[in-house]
């Protein structure tokens, strides 16, 4: 089994990574059955990567040395093989119960991770008062920082610095689950980056997560700007995770406005390759769209874009924008949003309004980003 580091994998959207290119250590991120073939070169037998994978994904273990069912000797001598525990860096908590999160990973880059609780009867209280928590869900990043440099969005303006691995996206959902002292029911691939430019180990992640820390497939969604040929090659895994499409705007000509990488690829193209996915899948797609006051929330944009989702068995989430210092958008009125919503209603699609969690701690969509050092 390869020891090499997990950055020097290739992306491409080639099939998921079976055992013999899983580059273990970290440990994080394998299966029960990679753990088995690892702990045999060892000279272990192959029930003692049983034992790891319960220490490491549902004991909280974030060394080897924890591992007190281990044999003392051995223990002793993989001590330092590291599991892919990040450290907390920083912490926040919103009035709402959103928990902002900024990891340290082994190499010293920080990544930002939200876990939003959502409770019944529609208290959201930071209490902790686990007997009214319904959902948990995990915002996680794929990337430090982000190429696409979106204008409204505060993650790529500080540029990107490079992939996540594999155990570095599990590792995220893992300490949103261990501080709340609760399952995570669901996650969203909406934190910092791009999941369609590192889609190895996202695709990696997906199956860990599915198969490993146990959330259903359904309860996933990947969020992407649209990169070419992507969303097409990510259809051929028949995934059962939900796929939402940032899309923003109705036409070329304002997308590419808000996009950088719109120009080279352009909407109706993207268009056409989710109508393909659609086809592979048998699967709806989101379409998101932040909406910016005066930009792209008139009623008449909101008709062209009835009009370009015609045909789609869609949803649109709309995101009423969350400001960010570096540009003025603003936010629009809500009888502003309320029209947008009604006409895209009229042409019967499916709308619901996202209002972000979390904003006063500043872990709302699109203000992620580094700024606690
Ligand atoms: N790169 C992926 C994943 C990031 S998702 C993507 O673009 O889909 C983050 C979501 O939050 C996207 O829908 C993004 O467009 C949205 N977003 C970014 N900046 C925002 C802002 N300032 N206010 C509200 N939503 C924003």
């Amino acid at each position: 089994m390869s020891v090499n580091s997990p950055s020097t994998m290739s992306d491409s959207s080639a099939a998921v990574p079976h055992v013999s290119e899983i580059a273990i250590p970290p440990l994080l991120g394998a299966s029960v059955a990679e753990l088995g073939v690892w702990v045999q070169q060892q000279g272990q037998p192959a029930y003692r990567g049983k034992q790891i994978h319960d220490w490491i994904y549902n004991q909280g273990a974030r060394s080897l040395s924890e591992i007190s069912v281990l044999p003392k000797q051995w223990r002793s001598q993989i001590a330092e093989v590291p599991v892919g525990r990040s450290t907390e860096h920083f912490r926040s908590q919103a009035r709402d119960g959103t928990v902002k999160y900024l990891l340290k990973l082994a190499d010293g880059e920080i990544v930002e991770t939200v876990g939003i609780p959502n409770f019944k009867w529609g208290k959201n209280v930071p209490t902790g008062d686990a007997s009214n928590l319904d959902r948990l869900t995990v915002c996680v990043s794929t990337q430090v920082g982000c190429p696409m440099a979106c204008d409204f969005c505060a993650t790529g303006k500080g540029g990107f610095k490079r992939n996540l691995t594999r155990a570095e996206i599990v590792d995220q959902v893992l300490t949103v689950q261990e501080d709340f002292k609760e399952r995570v029911s669901n996650i969203v691939f909406m934190g910092m980056g791009e999941p369609l430019l590192n889609v190895n180990h996202v695709l990696g992640a997906i199956h860990c997560l599915n198969k490993d820390v146990g959330i259903g497939q359904r309860n996933l969604t990947v969020s992407t700007v649209g990169i070419r040929d992507r969303i097409r090659q990510f259809a051929q895994h028949h995934l059962q995770v939900t796929l939402a499409v940032s899309l923003h705007a109705p036409n070329q000509r304002l997308r590419q406005q808000l996009i950088p990488s719109a120009n080279s690829y352009p909407i109706g193209d993207l268009m056409a390759e989710c109508r393909e996915y659609v086809e592979i899948t048998g699967r709806r797609i989101t379409f998101e769209y932040v909406l910016l006051a005066g930009v792209n929330d008139l009623p008449e944009h909101a008709a062209e874009l009835a009009r370009l989702l015609r045909g789609f068995q869609n949803h649109v989430n709309l995101i009423p924008y969350n400001p960010i210092n570096e540009v003025d958008y603003q936010r629009p009125e809500s009888d502003r949003i309320n029209a947008f919503v009604q006409i895209l209603q009229q042409q019967h699609i499916t709308v619901s309004v996202r209002y972000s969690r979390g904003l006063e701690a500043d872990a709302a969509c699109g203000q992620l980003r580094v700024n606690k050092s």
